[in-house]
């Protein structure tokens, strides 16, 4: 068996001019710890898996077939933070109702933020919406190739130009994303805690990407990691690199990448306002533009603190004088930072109801029960709105 590692030493003395080689003189070590004792071609072998394998998925097209930068883009803004199966839905949605980037340059940002209700991240969406708009007036709709032209797009980061600039264009570029960190970190046998290991992982990810079909190889590697190289009980059986990993060779492969232990998430308390209409329907008001969930809709709330406000503070927050009755059991929502409780009030109003001026009513609207689907309306109002109103 040949254990010289030959394919990775082949692929650095081809690339001569190239920013892997340069990497390679630096960090020797690097290159060398890349895939200790490799006996495979990872790349080859990856390419062969996903040609056999691969997910079919909405946004993606056969090997060979040139992608939409569009679908590619989109796809992967919604992909952030949330899963395959969850975007999907939406993913088909947007694409029938705005199928080029002008068209949904031309949609309004409310329709946008509404399509997108549900998926979570809404900063994403008017990023989305910006982006859309910049390509169409900028670019006249056509998305740039490369990757330093990418990252000059609204919303558009390191990680999503990497992906637009290999899948939707074929460049060579190094698409590192969670599931790519996971199996680099294997196959490399990194034990370095995160986030210390990220620029080794680039590294040792960008030693492996292949000169040619960068955008395959990029979405193998994220299926590797999403279906069969899981963060928990990887199945290497049926990996098709298991002969180049170190961390199977070394029975680690589940304890990495390695993790700091985790501080417990805060909790913050709120209190919100359900305001029922005698005519059915529901008071609304926009969030400022900035911050958490910024510009989407919600009910009447007061600020998420660290203690439940006291009841002269939740008073400040009150939108409409009326009998407000407390909903039983709190609503619960847990954000990447902290995890949120939120008590209920509801109250029957007026077809005349006055909205207090600190509620800022210019902010607020009516809009009629069987509407609320389409509102711009964050999982977290959704919820709030349901446990207000069931039995109402
Ligand atoms: S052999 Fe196991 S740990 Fe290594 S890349 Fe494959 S699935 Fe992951």
């Amino acid at each position: 068996m040949d254990i010289s590692a030959k394919p990775l030493r082949r692929r650095a003395a081809r690339d001569s001019d190239s920013e892997v080689v340069e990497r390679t003189h630096n960090e020797g070590s690097d290159a060398a710890r890349a895939v200790p004792g490799a006996t495979v071609d990872i790349a080859e072998q990856m390419l062969g898996w996903y040609d056999r394998e691969r997910r079919h998925l909405p946004w993606r097209v056969a090997p060979g077939v040139k992608a939409d930068p569009y679908k590619v883009w989109l796809s992967e803004i919604m992909l952030q933070q949330t899963t395959v199966k969850a975007v999907i839905p939406f993913f088909n949605a947007f694409t029938r109702r705005w199928p080029t980037v002008k068209k949904l340059a031309a949609a309004d940002l409310d329709e946008v933020l509404a399509a997108w209700a549900g998926l979570g991240y809404y900063s994403r969406a008017r990023n989305l919406h910006a982006c859309a708009r910049v390509v169409t007036e900028q670019h006249r709709g056509r998305f740039p190739s490369t990757e330093a032209a990418l990252l000059e797009l609204p919303g558009i980061g390191p990680y999503t130009a990497a992906a637009i600039a290999a899948i939707g264009f074929g460049r060579k570029a190094v698409v590192v994303d969670g599931n790519v960190e996971r199996v680099v970190a294997r196959l490399s046998a990194i034990e370095t805690t995160m986030p210390q290991a990220k620029p080794e992982m680039r590294r040792a990810a960008a030693l492996l990407t292949p000169d040619s079909r960068a955008g395959d190889y990029a979405q193998a590697m994220m299926d590797l990691g999403a279906t069969i190289c899981t963060p928990r009980r990887p199945s290497c059986l049926m990996c098709p690199v298991a002969g180049g990993c170190e961390a199977r060779r070394r029975g680690i492969a589940e304890t990495l990448p390695r993790r700091a232990i985790k501080a417990e998430r805060p909790v913050r308390h709120a209190i919100a306002f359900v305001a029922l209409r005698e005519d059915g329907a529901v008071l609304l008001r926009r969030r400022p533009d900035a911050g958490l969930l910024g510009g989407m809709l919600e009910v009447p709330s007061s600020a998420w603190d660290a203690a439940m406000p006291k009841a002269k503070d939740a008073l400040q927050a009150v939108p409409i004088h009326a009998a407000w009755w407390t909903v039983p059991e709190t609503v619960v929502h847990v954000f990447t930072h902290f995890r949120l409780e939120v008590q209920v009030y509801r109250a029957l109003v007026p077809l005349n109801a006055a909205l207090n001026l600190w509620a800022a009513p210019e902010r607020c609207k009516f809009v009629p029960r069987h509407d609320l689907g389409t509102q711009a309306l964050p999982s977290l109002m959704r919820k709030i709105i349901a446990h207000a109103l069931q039995g109402a």
